[in-house]
């Protein structure tokens, strides 16, 4: 079955952190998602508008919510960063196509969740989490990893959410931080262990840069024991 096309109109365009892009879009008249599914936006090249190619972009706002967040992080050079400081600005419209993807909660699990994100990897918990916090009652730790304040976002929204739920813990853990930083210091992959001791009952998620997640995904397997079907990987290759 050919995967939906849609319209749609950015409505904000604001850096948040150092190399991130805080993009909300309107979300297309029935266009419908599962949190935790990316989109692909139709990215022209700066020169020549006609050159097309495609970008994928993990929806962060929840499906109840009325608008497309996207966190967007620049790699220097290339098409989608581009398009994002030099040519994408609020009332501009773009060509979308999805939902895809297999990054979503199970309902009918009863699992422990453990989510692990680096930088914009945050982005589909940030979805997930306003729609299974009012209803589940079973733990939900979220490692959230950035390099340093400076790279950091959606700390506010997120801890907002932890104040909200008894049930739901965030762990923020900066690898360069600054002298004054008074959170957890290191990569994610040290801070896991320190949090989780027992991994028999969780569900696993990951997700961020190929390098992080490559790593995780073999860590989780062979050295936690987390069973193959109870990790999830979203690696933004
Ligand atoms: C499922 C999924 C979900 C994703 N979700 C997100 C998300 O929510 N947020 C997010 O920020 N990213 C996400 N990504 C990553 C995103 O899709 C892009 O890969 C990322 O934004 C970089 O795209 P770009 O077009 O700017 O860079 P590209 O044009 O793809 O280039 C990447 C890098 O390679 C260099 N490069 C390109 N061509 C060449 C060449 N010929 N020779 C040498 N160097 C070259 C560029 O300079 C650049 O540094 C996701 C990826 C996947 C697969």
């Amino acid at each position: 079955m050919p995967v939906p096309s849609f319209i749609t109109t950015c409505k904000k365009n604001e850096r948040i952190a150092n190399d991130i892009y805080e993009i909300v879009f309107e979300k297309p008249e029935g266009f419908t998602f599962k949190a935790g599914q990316y989109i692909l936006f139709d990215v022209p090249l700066m020169e020549n508008a006609n050159d097309i190619q495609t970008r994928a972009f993990s929806i962060a706002s929840s499906p109840k919510e009325d608008d497309l967040l996207f966190a967007m992080k620049l790699k220097p050079g290339g098409r989608a960063s581009r398009w994002i400081v030099e040519q994408l600005k609020p009332g501009m419209s773009a060509r979308m196509q999805g939902p895809f993807g297999r990054f979503v909660l199970d309902p009918a699990s009863d699992k422990e969740l453990l989510m692990i994100g680096t930088s914009t990897g945050v982005a589909p918990y940030r979805s997930q989490l306003p729609m299974i916090l009012p209803t589940i009652k079973q733990r939900i730790d979220l490692i959230f990893g950035a390099r340093s304040e400076d790279d950091l976002f959606w700390k506010e929204p997120l801890e907002n959410l932890a104040k909200q739920s008894e049930n739901f813990f965030l762990h923020i853990a900066l690898s360069k931080p600054s002298g004054t930083w008074k959170g957890h210091t290191g990569r994610v992959q040290t801070l896991v262990p320190l949090i989780v001791k027992d991994f028999s009952n969780k569900s696993v998620y990951i997700c961020g840069s190929p390098d992080m997640t490559t790593e995780l995904k073999k860590t989780a397997l062979e050295q936690w024991g987390v069973e193959k079907q109870n990790l999830h990987v979203e690696g933004y290759i």
